[in-house]
């Protein structure tokens, strides 16, 4: 692990600045060589932590560019090891040639996330702090971009390792008593054990429970477009996306497979799937398009139904109602630019569910909708405030592990089984735990017992 490696660590685009990314043991060594300051008296071996030098990149008489080089020594940075950041040029061509020279020179390129792979296996963040890096760098959005942040400086973390503190004590005071039986008392230590359970089991709760929200807040309130053919799915998906991005057409049945989009609307996402539209069908191709709307329908966290207004309600319709009366809608009553006929009162006593009018056509009712989707979704349904949101699925899972867990504990101490099986599952969910934060079990597990209750003195 102690090679050099290195990245262009900026986008590959033309832009107006390039920066190429040196971390390793001889990353002073491999920038001394190839930048030339203009204060001679500023050579990169010889300057401080966290000072910049400006100068060109030459090698062999040759010069590459104009740069400025930032030198950051170990353990301050981010890697914790030594750092050197070549601010160049932008553009492409350059930064490469310079890339290709740092390597002859006898640095790595950087396998994808390795800057962060080596912050976490030099200790400077934990593994939920490393998620959250790549999560802030993906945000799709400003809440997401919030949240990641937040994990990022360590707030998940602090919880984490209360929960495990509290863990590793309870496992040490039974391993002890069990042991040194004359100095711990096991006498009420089933009860206290049972309330710190209790209240750790409602910690979990709530972060798992989080993580529904986080999910909302990371990749977007998933919603499906649904309706019957021709009442103007792909046209308000072109609405909503401002663009002709769906097909629309005048024959039935046309959107045949489902389309993923983002759309973004003031720092809510929604990732809309536009799905074919549902009716019987005979035909195969369209059948697979069908079955995959009813799926969606399934997964989505919000169905915006689309139904033709200037038509009665048919049998597709109160097929679809029938699929959604669970979930969470807005029914959007389209092409109002004509005459409206369909009667809203029997959706209204059909599903549960919010109507707004629109001409996707003409693009009218858009705004309606836009405040109504933040009433729903900002206001109701998720708190950003100051809440650590679960927005990895890793995460979440090792949490059910750790729930799983902590409930066998309880279920032991009422069916008043010996301590140490309550000590199999306290180790489970303190492994479990740790394993959010990347921490192994068994060294801090004997370290703990030793140094704290000076067992076997
Ligand atoms: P889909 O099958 O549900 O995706 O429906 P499309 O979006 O393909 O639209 C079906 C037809 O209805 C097309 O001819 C559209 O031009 C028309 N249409 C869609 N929205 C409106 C609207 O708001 N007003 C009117 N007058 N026609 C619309």
């Amino acid at each position: 692990m102690k090679d050099t490696i290195a990245a262009i660590a900026t986008g590959m685009g033309n832009s107006g600045i390039g920066i190429i990314r040196i971390s390793g043991d001889d990353t002073l060594s491999i920038a001394d060589k190839i930048f030339i300051p203009k204060n001679k008296n500023k050579s990169i071996a010889s300057m401080d932590s966290y000072t910049a030098a400006y100068g060109v990149i030459s090698y062999e008489g040759e010069i590459y560019d104009e740069a400025i080089a930032l030198v950051m020594r170990a353990p301050g940075t981010y890697t914790a090891e030594d750092v050197v950041e070549l601010d160049c040029h932008g553009g492409i061509t350059v930064l490469k040639r310079i890339f290709d020279l740092v390597v002859r020179l006898g640095a790595r390129p950087a396998e994808p996330g390795e800057f962060t792979k080596r912050a976490f296996l030099n200790g400077r963040i934990d593994m939920s702090q490393a998620e959250s890096v790549m999560d802030l760098i993906h945000a799709k959005n400003d809440m997401a971009a919030k949240s990641s942040l937040k994990q990022l400086s360590g707030e998940l973390t602090k919880l984490i390792k209360d929960m495990r503190e509290k863990l590793l004590y309870n496992i040490a005071y039974i391993e002890s008593a069990l042991d040194d039986p004359e100095n711990y008392s096991l006498d009420e230590f089933p009860q206290q054990l049972e309330t710190t359970v209790d209240n750790m089991l409602i910690t979990v709760e709530k972060l798992i429970k989080s993580s529904s929200d986080g999910r909302l807040i990371k990749e977007g309130i998933r919603t499906a477009i649904v309706g019957r053919p021709n009442a103007g799915k792909s046209s308000v998906l072109n609405m909503l996306l401002g663009e002709e991005r769906a097909i629309v057409t005048d024959i039935e049945g046309t959107t045949r497979d489902t389309l993923e989009e983002y759309i973004n609307i003031d720092g809510i996402t929604l990732n809309i799937v536009d799905t074919a539209g549902i009716r019987t069908t005979s035909d195969t191709v369209e059948k697979i398009g069908v079955d995959k709307a009813i799926a969606s329908i399934d997964d989505a966290d919000l169905i915006l139904y689309i139904v033709d207004g200037t038509t009665t309600l048919d049998e597709n319709d109160f097929k679809i109602m029938d699929k959604i009366k669970d979930k969470k809608s807005i029914t959007l009553i389209n092409k109002n630019d004509l005459e409206t006929v369909v009667d809203k009162v029997l959706i209204t006593n059909t599903i549960n569910t919010k109507i707004l009018e629109i001409s996707a056509k003409e693009g009218t009712g858009k705004e309606n909708l836009h405040t109504l989707l933040k009433e729903m979704f900002f206001n109701n349904e998720l708190n950003y405030n100051d809440e650590i949101y679960i927005t990895n699925q890793r995460h979440k899972s090792l949490l059910y592990e750790a729930r799983e867990s902590l409930n066998k504990v309880l279920e032991s101490i009422k069916l008043c089984m010996g301590e140490d099986f309550l000590t199999i599952d306290l180790m489970a969910a303190y492994a479990s735990l740790g394993k959010i934060i990347g921490e192994e079990l068994e060294d801090d597990l004997v370290n703990k017992i030793f140094a704290e209750f000076c067992m076997g003195k």
